[in-house]
């Protein structure tokens, strides 16, 4: 879930996520590849906007008949901009959000892209009473997965390069804020490859044996039901 007032630059876009649950492990390589395989389902180039309002309220159906989109009211999600329940397919935006989706509003179709993301990783809780640890690696953090999986979604890679943030929040639909954390999400994410490159040596590739690619582990699958009673994220 999103809470109101998010700030991108704030804590609660920090390394730490102290407020998700634990999920399986995703990479930021893996969670770009499943945001490709969505966004080529969408017929998307890589300078298009995602369609939001299009995936919360037509694209999940089909995938899982038991889908449910709801707007409600401030008395029942108070501070919450939206919320999931992966296990049940559910997913519910506030009225305001809502509305400001279908205005356009940078924040409002992070928001809705956010929760869908959490359909999408089929983030279900085995134990909610689990308390996220401060140290839990970000890769196994719900909310980590979701922004991650947002960013790619809202932002693709290919479609921003050279691009500020001004631009990008202008092309795709983004707040500036949104921009710039998806600006130096990316600016880490070279520097960490690049360090591995120098640090690690290239291997010895044959000319004959053939390369081993590993099968596809992120297909879009549908989520499986966990012990827990339909838990809200
Ligand atoms: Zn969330």
């Amino acid at each position: 879930m999103l809470k109101t007032n998010v700030d991108f630059s704030k804590p609660s876009h920090n390394p730490a996520y102290s407020r998700g649950v634990k999920v399986a492990p995703l990479s930021n390589d893996k969670l770009r590849a499943i945001a490709s395989s969505v966004r080529l389902s969408f017929g998307l180039g890589d300078s298009e906007p995602f369609p939001v309002r299009e995936m919360i309220e037509f694209y999940f159906l089909p995938i899982w008949p038991d889908y449910s989109f709801e707007i409600l009211g401030k008395e029942e999600l108070g501070e919450d901009l939206g919320r999931t329940y992966p296990t049940i397919h559910r997913l519910c935006l506030r009225e305001d959000v809502y509305s400001d989706l279908c205005k356009g509003l940078g924040y409002a179709r992070y928001t809705g892209t956010h929760e869908g993301s959490h359909l999408i990783l089929a983030h279900g809780v085995a134990d909610p009473n689990e308390k996220q640890s401060e140290t839990t690696f970000r890769y196994e953090n719900a909310e980590w997965q979701a922004d991650v999986l947002a960013e790619e979604l809202l932002m693709p890679l290919c479609g921003i390069v050279g691009m500020d943030k001004y631009e990008i929040a202008d092309k795709f639909g983004v707040s500036v804020a949104a921009a710039q954390v998806r600006i130096e999400r990316v600016s880490k994410q070279r520097e960490r490859k690049r360090a591995q490159f120098v640090s690690v040596p290239s291997p010895k590739l044959s000319t004959t044996a053939p390369l081993a690619i590993p099968p596809n582990p992120f297909p879009l699958k549908r989520c499986v039901e966990r012990t827990a009673p339909h838990p809200a994220i």
